[in-house]
């Protein structure tokens, strides 16, 4: 599953969606802090601009809606066949606490989604040839 060249692989291992080998955060462990939510501004690798235009990352927070609603889902129907309707608080504690825990998670899966549905994994051959210009050859400004 976790096969180099698969997009799966740039989400989980948080790497590079372009050559799945330099790091897009700056901390691979939430137990390092800041570090953990901080972007780096490119591929120490390949180059790739993780900010290739202001706001690019809006389009996440869709992304991390869609995340919410599934740690939601999750958590209510676990907690559904104890509870069953008898007391509403249980849910509102269980999901809220549970989206609370996951916000960091959720903030790096979901950019990391975000970028994989623009750039797409090059072998080395194929960057070193530069052939094929596409959204994933585009740098920015710096
Ligand atoms: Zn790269």
């Amino acid at each position: 599953m976790l096969v180099k060249g698969t997009k799966m692989f740039s989400i989980m291992r948080g790497r590079c969606p372009r050559c799945h080998e330099g790091a897009v955060f700056q901390e691979r462990s939430l137990l390092k802090g800041k570090g953990y939510l901080s972007m780096h501004k490119r591929c120490d690798h390949c180059g790739l601009n993780y900010q290739p235009e202001p706001g690019f990352y809006f389009g996440a927070s869709y992304v991390s809606y869609a995340l919410t609603t599934a740690v939601s889902i999750a958590v209510f129907t676990v907690l559904f066949p104890f509870y069953r309707w008898d007391n509403e608080w249980v849910y509102i504690g269980g999901i809220g606490g549970a989206i609370l825990l996951t916000v960091p998670f959720n903030f790096r899966l979901s950019r990391l989604i975000w970028l994989n549905f623009f750039f797409k994994y090059k072998t080395p051959e194929e960057r070193a040839k530069g052939e094929q210009a596409d959204f994933s050859d585009f740098r920015g400004e710096e």
